[in-house]
């Protein structure tokens, strides 16, 4: 399947009220042209709340002709990789999109030392002596304005000095900061002075030991956005109140004034021309049934309570993939949960009925038993082999046929037969008839059992009710599916839950955590059988096992002659009946 052309096609007309804004502004001649960003932290793996902010940023740009780049936020370096920063272009490119360019915050750490000199010389910043417990007291509450800090009337002259040594490694960690001077009284907790500059003695991932001094997020953000040109900054929610710091160092930094003092400090093609960017807000993607911080994700892999990143399990982007959902299928999430400012939280189910959509009209039919018994047909020639010819798709013959081994020994699903029957129960059972998918009407004589346990179904086949015959149309109750003994390939099948079983996992109510409600059996690894078109498949390849639900060959362990298959997601909802599948 090609993953880069995702099924739902971008609607030209979305209706949000960002999509409103960028649209107005194109109109009114306020730009000429659109860029946005998206600026992950290099300090985990992408998980699906930042695949709604990737087709936002992607989308908003696209639909508009304008550009979006992948801009990498590492101004943390204690916490960041280069791990992180390879599985987060792999995931963007995964989802079928194409950044302008790949920058990240580091390429300006130049640019942010001589603004921030700039607001040294223009009295707006200073350099500020108090730990950060100090700090703290300092700052005041939501109700009480702050105090001045006893540093906060320095001279231009000594704040330089300071801030220069600071850049020079003179100082231990901790041991000054250097603040935007606005306003300890403001009823924005954000603009009592916040601190723009900490010192920290770390390496980088890309600059070496060259910086023992590392910017703040609100500082670097909205100069990164203004060097790159960015129009629209869209973020989440939690950046509101930080917006009016964002427009103050917008406002009192002036890139576009003091182009000649930072163009210089980028290297070649770095020439994007300056812009004033907005930043708009929208609120977070929430999923029931999952976490989405880095933190409790970083925290489940830690400590060995899911296989990796990319387990199967995992809201990632990688889990995702692996476990079988499509760009598409992402895609078509973002598309019908839409942006809006309202919080609110997404039922799995939505997720689940996205990639079935999806999955739906292209996945190849194929035949596959999870929970094999073997059933013999009594009244066939034992050496009989024939080959049938079955559609790879009930709906869209463009997908081909596909060959179908079919001898008197057959796989079953064990669940398929019921020896003391429950009201009901359709499929087969002792004395009964069902038809074998694509066969004919069998009729179960005789059960061998050891002890308790089925060994095998004797059954007769009714020959009139041969594919093709005029008997064929004959009603039964049940059709079951099944698979050649003789050439079934044996396979893995992983067969995956929900990882949480209560739909907020991060509701704290009576003490507890995520991890007290961790779904016991959210994965089940099985031995079945699947048919040789089926084993066939290379990794990734999706299909549908009928009646099982749709799977996809893993990524990682799949091999022809040693099949590994995970369930993506199941046919019909099972969670809406209140009980895990
Ligand atoms: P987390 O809080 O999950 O650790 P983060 O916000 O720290 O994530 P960043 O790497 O800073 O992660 O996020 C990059 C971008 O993705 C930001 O613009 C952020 O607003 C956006 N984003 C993160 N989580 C979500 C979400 N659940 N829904 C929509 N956008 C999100
Ligand atoms: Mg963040």
């Amino acid at each position: 399947m090609n993953e880069a052309v995702a099924t739902t096609a971008s609607v030209p007309d979305k209706q949000d009220f960002i999509r409103q804004i960028v649209r107005d502004d194109l109109a009114s001649g306020k730009h000429a042209v659109v860029r946005t960003r998206f600026p992950p932290e290099p300090n985990g793996y992408l998980h699906i709340g930042h695949a709604k902010s990737i087709c936002l940023n992607f989308g908003v740009a696209g639909e508009n002709g304008g550009l979006c780049n992948l801009r990498f936020d590492d101004t943390n370096p204690a916490k960041e990789d280069l791990e992180y920063v390879e599985a987060i272009k792999d995931d963007v490119h995964w989802l079928g999109f194409e950044y302008a360019e790949l920058r990240h915050a580091s390429d300006y750490f130049e640019v942010f030392y001589r603004s921030a000199l700039k607001l040294i010389g223009d009295g707006k910043a200073y350099v500020c002596d108090l730990s950060a417990d100090e700090v703290r007291q300092y700052r005041g509450t939501l109700t009480e304005p702050g105090r001045n800090s006893p540093w906060r009337d320095r001279s231009v002259a000594e704040n330089l000095d300071l801030f220069q040594r600071m850049r020079a490694g003179e100082f231990p960690d901790g041991a000054r900061t250097l603040r935007a001077r606005i306003d300890m009284a403001s009823g924005n907790i954000n603009l009592r002075d916040p601190a723009i500059y900490r010192i920290r003695h770390v390496s980088h991932q890309n600059t070496g030991n060259a910086w023992p001094i590392y910017p703040m997020y609100d500082y670097a953000h909205c100069i990164s956005d203004a060097v790159e040109g960015i129009t629209h900054s869209l973020c989440t929610l939690e950046f509101e109140d930080h917006r009016p710091l964002y427009d103050w160092c917008i406002d009192h930094i002036d890139l576009a004034a003091h182009r000649e003092l930072w163009q210089p400090l980028l290297g070649a093609g770095l020439d994007t021309p300056v812009s004033r960017p907005r930043q708009i807000e929208f609120s977070r993607l929430n999923i029931s049934y999952t976490v989405m911080s880095k933190r409790k994700l970083m925290a489940l892999v830690q400590d060995g309570l899911v296989s990796g990143w990319d387990d199967p399990r995992m809201p990632t982007l990688q889990g995702l993939r692996r476990r079988g959902y499509t760009p598409g299928a992402l895609r078509l999430l973002a598309d019908r949960v839409g942006i809006s400012k309202q919080n609110s939280m997404t039922d799995f189910a939505v997720l689940e009925g996205c990639i079935r959509e999806d999955l739906d009209s292209r996945a190849p039919r194929r035949m596959g038993v999870v929970d094999p018994v073997r059933l013999v047909i009594d009244n066939l020639d034992p050496a009989l082999a024939e080959t049938l010819v079955f559609a790879n798709h009930p709906k869209d013959p463009s997908l081909g046929t596909r060959a179908v081994h079919f001898s008197p020994e057959l796989w079953i699903e064990r669940e398929d037969f019921m020896e003391v029957p429950v009201k009901g129960f359709h499929r087969l059972v002792p004395g009964g008839e069902v038809r074998l998918r694509g066969v004919g009407i069998v009729k179960c004589e005789r059960v061998d059992k050891d002890g308790e346990r089925i060994i095998a179904l004797h059954c007769t086949l009714d020959p009139a009710t041969r594919a093709g015959l005029p008997g064929a149309d004959r009603k039964v109750k049940g059709t079951i599916h099944w698979v050649c003994a003789r050439h079934a390939v044996p396979a893995e099948l992983r067969l995956y839950d929900r990882l949480f079983m209560v739909p907020d996992p991060d509701d704290e109510d009576g003490g507890k955590t995520y991890r007290d409600h961790l779904n016991p059996e959210s994965v089940r690894v099985v031995r079945g059988y699947v048919e040789p078109a089926a084993a066939a498949a290379a990794p990734e390849d999706r299909c549908q096992f009928e009646r099982l639900g749709y799977f996809v060959a893993d990524r990682r362990d799949h091999a022809p002659t040693a099949p590994v298959f995970n369930r993506t997601v199941g046919l019909r909802d099972s969670w809406a009946r209140g009980a895990p599948a």
